[in-house]
């Protein structure tokens, strides 16, 4: 059984109180670790020593944190096989996007925040000829970041990547369901000289460690990425305390095709939109519209690909497309929308339940991809984020019809746009609620442009300059030239 550690002030230690949760591989549905169930007085220790480092790592200087930053994406990526490895057994997500995905974007997110770091430019606004000011820029401090489970190690390596850059302190509390690269990463940061206290992870229940990171009064800023309630719970907290807030939070997002879209390139990318990492990424798009002309040769088309193309399995097998969901708890939850939609009239195209897999695969928390049609659009399945393997399929007949419907969930994070028309393109892009629109495409990233979502999906932007904005204070300084 491996037993992990938080680490605190570059030190690995147990939590103080002793206690641990048990670690699951969802493919097998059996324990292989334990991780510490932390509180208050873990986090107390935590910021104590990340407060404690803050002024020196902010002094060292750009170019010195900047080949840190560089050391640690290297060691990652000598590493990158058995952090894919790691990743897949504890959130069970197939071996190949783990290799593919998860572990080259992490190494991306130190490497660009790196480099950005000695590409930054500072303003100067000349009043007269005898005033000027210029934008002074230094650090928050120490900063809570908090993550989820689905893409554990590429979303902390997406915040302390640029925390750490622009002269921060961190105490991180990834989610308890999937704490291992997260802790293998702090061997990675020891190697590559980050100093003590630079970084604390704290592994732990949401309401215990998450709460009390965001309550401590030392952590002025709190980046945030999970589910709208939690991130509700997050605002209430942090709001009276006037604390910077990132919040990056659900999803429902819809993935609209026109007839005159290049039908091949929509389809093999719906494929991917729909049911990539089991469906368990927030840019997903669970809504599919397509427009009423294709819809039959849609329809067919799609299933027929789902059925076979998406091998749902064993993680590790080089085929696998779907591996299994994070829990038994999640996997009920999806398969409660599903029941539910059924329930509202709709109808199943595919999937819709645990597939029969071998041993040591047959408790695992596998479901098969599911399609659904006929779903009211008012039914929990279409307004709610499913976080699964699960899409709703939709005909609709004019861009007037789509963009209402498009609209109507609480959720705003990112939609695709499928066309030929260009006036069509811009016209829909301004017009869809959401912090991302992808015409022709899906999840296309770059780490230089602006990422969130509005509405129920968040509040603020990272990346980029965004994440400077975010990861800094910033102080006007006023120079009047005395004669
Ligand atoms: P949760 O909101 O349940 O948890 C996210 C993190 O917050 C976990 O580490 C959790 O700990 C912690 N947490 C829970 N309660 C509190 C609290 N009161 N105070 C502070 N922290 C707390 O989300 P999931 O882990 O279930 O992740 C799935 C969600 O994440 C989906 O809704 C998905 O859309 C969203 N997401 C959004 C993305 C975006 O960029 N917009 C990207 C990826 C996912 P614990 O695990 O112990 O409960």
């Amino acid at each position: 059984m491996l037993v992990l550690k938080n680490f605190i002030d570059g030190r690995f230690v147990p939590s103080e109180n002793g206690k641990v949760l048990q670690i699951e591989n969802p493919a097998t549905a059996t324990f292989y670790g334990t991780c510490p169930d932390s509180d208050q007085h873990d986090v107390e220790k935590a910021v104590s020593a990340a407060k404690r480092a803050q002024p020196e790592w902010s002094s060292l200087g750009a170019q010195k944190r900047s080949d840190i930053l560089q050391r640690v994406a290297t060691l990652l990526e000598e590493r990158l096989d058995e952090f894919a490895r790691a990743e897949s057994q504890d959130q069970g997500k197939p071996l190949t996007l783990a290799r593919e995905l998860d572990i080259p974007r992490s190494v991306s997110n130190f490497r660009f925040f790196a480099s950005r770091l000695q590409h930054l430019e500072d303003k100067v606004f000349k009043s007269s000829e005898q005033v000027f000011h210029y934008v002074e820029r230094s650090p928050v401090g120490v900063i809570g970041l908090i993550t989820p489970w689905n893409l554990p190690l590429y979303l902390l390596t997406w915040k302390i990547a640029p925390a750490l850059a622009f002269g921060n302190t961190v105490v991180c509390k990834p989610s308890e369901l999937t704490p291992l690269t997260a802790y293998l990463l702090c061997e990675v940061l020891s190697a590559a000289g980050v100093p003590h206290g630079v970084v604390n992870m704290l592994f732990g229940r949401g309401p215990a460690v998450g709460q009390a990171i965001v309550e401590h009064h030392d952590i002025r800023a709190v980046s945030f990425t999970g589910g709208t309630q939690t991130g509700q719970q997050i605002a209430r907290t942090a709001a009276p305390l006037f604390k910077k807030l990132s919040l990056e939070l659900g999803g429902k997002n819809p993935n609209i095709i026109f007839a005159d879209a290049n039908f091949e390139n929509a389809l093999s990318t719906s494929l991917r939109s729909s049911f990539l990492n089991q469906g368990e990424i927030c840019l997903c798009g669970s809504r599919i519209y397509i427009e009423s002309s294709i819809y039959p040769k849609f329809l067919e088309a799609f299933s027929q690909r789902v059925k076979e193309q998406l091998h749902v399995g064993d993680p590790l097998g080089p085929k696998t497309k779907l591996g299994a969901l994070v829990s038994k708890a999640h996997l009920e939850k999806v398969d409660h929308y599903v029941k539910r939609a059924i329930a509202d009239g709709g109808r199943l195209l595919a999937g819709g339940k645990k597939p029969q897999l071998a041993a040591p695969f047959c408790d695992g928390h596998f479901y098969e991809p599911t399609i659904l049609i006929n779903v009211p659009h008012h039914s929990c399945a279409v307004q709610e984020e499913i976080f699964g393997p699960v899409v709703t399929v939709t005909p609709f007949d004019n861009e007037e019809e789509v963009i209402q419907l498009a609209n109507e969930p609480q959720y705003g994070l990112a939609a695709s746009l499928w066309t030929e028309n260009l006036s069509r393109a811009h016209r829909m892009a301004k017009r869809l609620e959401t912090g991302i629109v992808w015409v022709n495409g899906w999840m296309l990233r770059d780490l230089r442009v602006p990422f969130g979502g509005v509405k129920a999906s968040g509040v603020g932007r990272e990346g980029g300059d965004w994440s400077y904005d975010f990861y800094t204070e910033t102080k006007d300084i006023c120079i009047a030239i005395q004669r």
